[in-house]
């Protein structure tokens, strides 16, 4: 199966609107910065990878920085605390021609922004950029051998790639029973900055062949993230919305797994969205707060009761919305608190679980893929594809 001109043309219509944003210029980001590093481009670039061992301090070194000009990085406290460079990253350096100024450009993870480390001649200072990424689309298509992580590694050399296919499925697809030679398929944007490669961006399109049954899932930006969907499948069965804006699952519900830090196999009775640090937490429907607090293995968590005896959890937040208190009301979608670190954690995640007349049920089967807030967008936007899609389908015919 190969993408079909319905398929293109609902990609077109998705993602035009979109390349219109606009960014702001560097100097928006009011930090101090030395003007022609700055305002100009560099007159050469060149990708680079990170090497295995490197830490950011080693590749500044490696590049030709000093300590005393380390130290001046250092100073301007613009670099996050724990700057996680793993082996393979893909940095930008670029040299000025005319002030003999050179950069090194790192670009975050998940948001279209970069830290410019940039010295010129014992004077070095960072500043963090707004990056325009020049977005071009690729397709992978194909038939399982072996996982079907590999299966998408092989043709991308990119895991986090092929993690992004999974989320496409995770709430709403067993996967369990793969067989050997079903189809997937996968659309994605891959991010370029200055003509370089740099990573790759969204997964757009997935499709899967699970038990015999082509299974499709779009992905649907919004404002604040963005979801996958079934366009043929609107979720009004679902009891809950997601507690987040943006899924990125890491953990499935499931009766017993290996514990990372107990080391022992435990249940784990909720599901894990792995997110930035202070990323927003919202209630997942309209409830009461039950409980706030903190304990050793959940953190600064918060409960909400339900309508129909289901109660929510949020777990290992890093803060709690400041007026929030036992017995207050909240809407579907409302900010209790933000992604942390708390309790028993190794990374900033939101633990979720759900209990349904008082036991933990898997919350998969009743979330939908998007937030409260994101619903308008999202149902409106499927909605809309439909349309255009069978107004596609007519036209072919
Ligand atoms: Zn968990």
């Amino acid at each position: 199966m190969k993408m079909g001109f319905k398929a293109f043309a609902l990609f077109l219509i998705m993602f035009t609107p979109l390349a219109t944003l606009q960014q702001p210029a560097y100097a928006a980001s009011g930090l101090p910065v030395l003007s022609m590093v700055n305002q100009s481009q560099p007159d050469k670039v060149f990708l680079k990878k990170a090497r295995k061992g490197d830490t950011l301090f080693t590749i500044i070194k490696r590049e030709g920085f000093s300590q005393n000009h380390w130290s001046q990085i250092i100073q301007a406290q613009v670099l996050p605390k724990k700057f996680v460079i793993s082996q393979g990253l893909n940095f930008r350096v670029g040299t000025h021609k005319k002030s003999k100024a050179k950069e090194v450009k790192f670009y975050d993870a998940h948001k279209s922004q970069a830290y410019v480390i940039w010295k010129s001649g014992t004077t070095a200072g960072v500043f963090l950029a707004p990056v325009n990424f020049e977005k071009r689309y690729k397709q992978v298509e194909g038939h399982l051998k072996g996982s079907i992580i590999q299966n998408i590694v092989d043709h991308t050399d990119d895991t986090l790639l092929a993690y992004r296919f999974l989320n496409a499925f995770k709430l709403d697809a067993k996967m369990r029973n793969l067989q050997r030679g079903a189809y997937y398929s996968l659309k994605y944007e891959d991010l370029y900055d200055g003509g370089l490669r740099i990573r790759s961006g969204e997964v757009l399109e997935a499709s899967l062949e699970i038990k015999g049954q082509l299974r499709e899932r779009f992905f649907i930006p919004t404002e604040e993230g963005g979801a996958f969907i079934d366009l043929q499948k609107n979720q009004d069965n679902k009891l809950l919305y997601s507690p987040v804006n943006y899924l990125n699952i890491t953990s499935l519900f499931q009766k017993r797994r290996f514990h990372p830090i107990k080391r022992r196999r435990v249940a784990h009775l909720g599901i894990d969205f792995e997110l930035p640090l202070g990323s927003p937490v919202l209630s997942a429907e309209d409830g009461t707060i039950m409980k706030i607090g903190k304990s050793r293995g959940a953190g600064r968590y918060v409960v909400i009761e339900h309508e129909d005896g289901v109660v929510s959890y949020y777990n290992h937040l890093n803060s709690i919305e400041k007026d929030l208190e036992i017995g207050d009301e909240v809407l579907a979608g409302e900010d209790i608190g933000t992604i942390g670190c708390s309790g028993y954690c190794t990374k900033p995640h939101l633990h979720f679980a759900v209990k349904k007349k008082g036991r933990f049920i898997d919350p998969a089967q009743v979330i939908r893929t998007y937030s409260a807030i994101q619903a308008p967008v999202i149902e409106s936007t499927r909605t809309q594809l439909l349309r255009d899609f069978s107004d596609i389908s007519e036209t072919t015919l």
